[in-house]
């Protein structure tokens, strides 16, 4: 027997050999993780190859068998006269029976892109679709157009249901499209074994998953639901998926494709340009009576009659903003997510009848909005992602004539947003990219929001829609940042010395040598405005040399700010940060807004990527009225 000391040093040994063990072990996880990582940017790279090269096919032609009965359903049954981009190279795909994702904006008819196809041969398309009051809008509008639509949710009758899912069996039911939602494809066993019926009868046309985006976890809003849909290409192979979303990330959708056990499928995408909306930032001023007359204003004469969109940060926002403006004699209606349904609906419809001149509303107000005059959008507060700016703004403009999307921006709030988002991952970048689009007073607007799509529409697409290209400032100032930095960090360390949190206001204070004397600093205050002091911090903020550090208290949360890790940077001596000082262009609050835009914009056919001519008017917006109308010709893919 050995002795407990014996045994004990073996022990010790033993550990030794672990730590040993244990490091290798951390050394070929590393191996591993980084192989694993290799292995899907390679395999990324193959259904990236295999996409790009199903996307050089044109599929916009009209030689195919199905070609002339499509033309004839979209002008006899929709009574549409002609296709959108991309709508024609989207059916052609799913007819042939490739599985496809089809991205394009909001409002710009993908929900044709099933429709159709489904009415071209006998057979049932599936559409999931996660909005059940979406669902029933269509379904509605099929009816009215004597195509045999059924839906089935949680909420239909028995009755309906059991009605649905014999359709799916009954080889004569007269039926075409069949919407579910997705929880039935992962709750419903009775459903599944009825579509496997329906498969196997050879009557599954196609599934159609509408807002495909909701697979993935870094879409803006994921469901749980839709992660069960990846089942469907394995349990009906060639039943052709065609995937529809307004998301357009290289990310979400490389995601999209892996959850849906599609990879590397064809990927249909139009461009997100809106040639007709014009892009504008105005200073917001700190006051709320003073940004009421500026709202004043613009509803009273630059929009004088027309229709418009009113968003605010918050509940309280919207309804005090309506409040003002009702004051002040307009008609407006508020909307959000506290108000009863019935209420909602009727702002709602008073709105689309003229009634309200705008809707002020939250982010609540969105889905469903199909108003094609809507002639403006004014975002009072800043939204908290361009996507989410892309979206709200987008809801303008849906006829193709001119409108404008007028954005109130000011430093403060940043942390209004900010303190409201903060917690969820990635929140911060979002809105960090929203506060760029408007700090930006160099680059055409346009192409901040092409960035943000992976797009490139080039310069010349923007046609002075915009407030920086209709502007243009040929003496764009800079000021130099070294020496700011180097204060803005003195003040926060020594607000630190003193145990004092600052907040974006205080710092500014303690810069421009105001409030508590203890904190400012000892220098001259900075030789420009305060407005210019308040970018000069935003920029600081989206640039990592300051960053926001969030507490809470019983009320509310507290944004307050320290140095971020590229303050770092400063003490370097060849240390140069440039920052373009911004001027707000001119916008006429008091006059109307131009009727049209200065250019005729040809957009070629579906498989040309690019708007390929141009021609600019000379006219400009005073005589407008005057001249002859100019068009916007989108021509259609099919003539
Ligand atoms: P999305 O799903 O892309 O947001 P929808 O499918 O809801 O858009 O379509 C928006 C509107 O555009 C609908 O009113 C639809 O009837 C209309 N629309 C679709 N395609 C065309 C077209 N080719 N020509 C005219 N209007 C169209
Ligand atoms: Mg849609
Ligand atoms: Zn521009």
């Amino acid at each position: 027997m050995n002795s407990v000391e014996e045994l004990e040093r073996e022990i010790k040994n033993v550990d030794k050999e672990l730590v040993k063990v244990e490091a290798e072990i951390a050394k070929w996880r590393n191996k591993q993780r980084e192989l694993h990582e290799k292995k899907t940017k390679l395999k990324n790279a193959i259904n990236k190859v295999k996409s790009d090269s199903l996307a050089s096919v044109d599929w916009a032609g009209t030689q195919y068998e199905w070609s002339d009965k499509v033309k004839t359903i979209l002008q006899e049954v929709f009574a549409i006269k002609s296709f959108r981009p991309k709508q024609l190279s989207a059916i052609n795909s799913t007819l042939s029976g490739q599985h496809a994702i089809v991205v394009m904006p909001t409002g710009a008819g993908k929900s044709l892109c099933y429709q159709l196809p489904a009415l071209v041969k006998p057979g049932i398309t599936v559409v999931i679709s996660p909005l059940v009051s979406l669902m029933e809008d269509q379904v509605r509008s099929l009816t009215n157009k004597n195509i045999p639509a059924k839906l089935m949710t949680s909420t239909s009758s028995k009755e309906d249901t059991s009605l649905a899912l014999n359709m799916l069996k009954d080889k004569n039911a007269p039926i075409q499209l069949l919407y579910v939602t997705p929880e039935r494809l992962a709750k419903s066993k009775r459903f599944m074994s009825n579509l496997q019926k329906c498969y196997a009868d050879g009557r599954l046309q196609r599934i159609a998953i509408d807002e495909v985006h909701c697979c993935s976890q870094w879409g803006h809003d994921f469901r749980p639901d839709y992660k069960y849909l990846g089942i469907l290409s394995n349990m009906f192979p060639n039943v052709p998926i065609l995937g529809l979303t307004a998301t357009a990330t290289a990310h979400v959708l490389n995601d999209v494709q892996k959850i849906l056990n599609i990879p590397g499928c064809l990927v249909i995408k139009s461009t997100f340009n809106r040639p007709n909306l014009y892009y504008k930032i105005l200073e917001k001023p700190s006051s709320q009576d003073n940004c009421l007359t500026i709202l004043e204003k613009l509803l009273k004469y630059r929009y004088k009659g027309e229709s418009g969109i009113i968003y605010t940060h918050s509940i309280k926002d919207s309804e005090d903003i309506a409040d003002g403006l009702r004051k002040r004699g307009l008609k407006v209606g508020s909307y959000h997510a506290n108000m009863e349904p019935a209420t909602r609906s009727s702002v709602h419809i008073k709105w689309h009848d003229k009634h309200y001149q705008a809707i002020v509303a939250t982010v609540a107000f969105g889905m469903g909005i199909d108003k094609p005059d809507v002639r403006f959008v004014i975002h009072h507060t800043i939204s908290k992602s361009m996507e989410n700016y892309y979206q709200e703004s987008g809801r303008a403009g849906r006829d193709g004539l001119r409108a404008e999307c007028v954005t109130l921006y000011r430093m403060q709030d940043i942390f209004k947003v900010s303190t409201m988002v903060f917690s969820s991952v990635g929140s911060l970048e979002h809105l960090y990219g929203m506060i760029k689009y408007c700090l930006n007073g160099v680059l055409c607007r346009r192409q901040l929001i092409a960035e943000h799509f992976d797009e490139d529409w080039g310069n010349a697409d923007c046609n002075e829609m915009c407030d920086v290209c209709s502007h243009p400032n040929n003496n764009i100032k800079e000021i130099s940042l070294e020496t700011h930095c180097k204060t803005i960090a003195s003040i926060i360390d020594n607000a630190e010395k003193l145990d004092t949190k600052l907040t974006a206001q205080k710092l500014l204070d303690a810069w421009f040598l105001k409030g508590s004397v203890n904190l400012r600093h000892k220098g001259k205050e900075p030789n420009f405005s305060r407005v210019i002091g308040e970018d000069v911090i935003a920029y600081l903020l989206v640039e990592s040399y300051l960053v926001e550090d969030f507490h809470y208290t019983a009320y509310s949360t507290i944004s307050y700010i320290k140095k971020g890790p590229n303050m770092d940077l400063v003490q370097d001596t060849n240390f140069v940060l440039l920052m373009p000082v911004r001027k707000y262009s001119t916008f006429e609050l008091s006059s109307p807004a131009p009727k049209d835009y200065n250019t005729t914009t040809i957009i070629v056919p579906d498989n040309e990527d690019k708007i390929v001519k141009k021609r600019k008017s000379k006219e400009t917006s005073s005589d407008s009225k005057t001249k002859k109308s100019k068009i916007m010709i989108i021509e259609s893919d099919d003539e």
